[in-house]
């Protein structure tokens, strides 16, 4: 059984396609237990539509569902923050405006480069593109506010199909930040866009699961990264799969900012 999705966006996300009671819908028909909403915070310079994501009434409308599928479904009020570090203001400001059971922190832009971007890709060494990248969500580790990494070697759903990808070649900067996520008490999220997507690359790759548990990190979250109901939960089967046999023995849950591990 697939415990918990942790990382959806509804259409209260600039590139969300469905409502929040759709993708509720589709988690119950799939058996999920729990879920997340993750609506993107994106306040950046280079972001299409920044500040899109209204949380109040968003909020309302999570808690109408809860009492709606009260006793099927545990709806969690989560949000992916964008570079948290760099843009600490609003980043703090939007945590006010409703509660909220977890944070996740992602690194979307590294300067003006968007990590979805082929012709950045294109015209850059991959050694460039992943090293930057790392450094970017070492610096995010080092002041941000939240709870959970997510998809912490992301350029690989853009980059792998271009120049491939080796997580080894990359093993210090990796461990660093594998090492912060541990003293910060953090949890990696275990994102399987990357496995519907040409790279078929569950982020982070296994091998870096492998790592993190090796070094003691145990808090992990799954997320299908939906962003349409037919997406909900999506590959979570091959994710948990890669973090049993990383050795990890528990999902993390979260409730007002509060982590409670569970077994798997
Ligand atoms: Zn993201
Ligand atoms: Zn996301």
């Amino acid at each position: 059984m697939i415990p918990l999705d942790y990382h959806m966006h509804s259409s209260f996300s600039e590139d969300g396609a469905s409502s929040p009671e759709k993708m509720c819908h589709q988690a119950i028909k799939l058996g999920l237990p729990e879920i997340g909403f993750t609506e993107h915070w994106d306040v950046g310079p280079f972001e299409k539509n920044p500040r899109f994501f209204q949380p109040e009434p968003w909020y309302a409308e999570l808690e109408r569902l809860r009492d709606l599928f009260a006793g099927k479904l545990t709806i969690r009020a989560g949000i992916e923050v964008a570079e948290p570090h760099l843009y600490p203001q609003p980043a703090a400001e939007v945590l006010t405006r409703t509660p909220f059971d977890y944070v996740l922190g992602s690194v979307h832009f590294v300067g003006p480069h968007f990590m979805f971007d082929e012709a950045y890709f294109r015209t850059h060494t991959a050694d460039e593109v992943y090293l930057a990248y790392f450094a970017e969500v070492e610096t995010l580790l080092q002041t941000a506010d939240l709870d959970i990494l997510a998809h912490l070697d992301l350029p690989v759903r853009t980059a792998k199909p271009i120049f491939g990808y080796d997580p080894t070649r990359y093993k210090d900067q990796i461990r660093c930040i594998l090492r912060m996520v541990i003293e910060r008490n953090l949890a990696l999220d275990v994102n399987a866009a990357g496995l519907r997507k040409t790279a078929q690359n569950l982020m982070p790759d296994p091998l870096i699961l492998k790592w993190y548990a090796e070094m003691g990190g145990e808090r992990i979250t799954l997320g299908s990264d939906a962003h349409a109901a037919s997406q909900v939960g999506l590959h979570l089967d091959a994710a948990l799969e890669a973090v049993r046999a990383a050795g990890i023995s528990h999902v993390t849950q979260f409730e007002r900012r509060q982590a409670h591990l569970i077994s798997l």
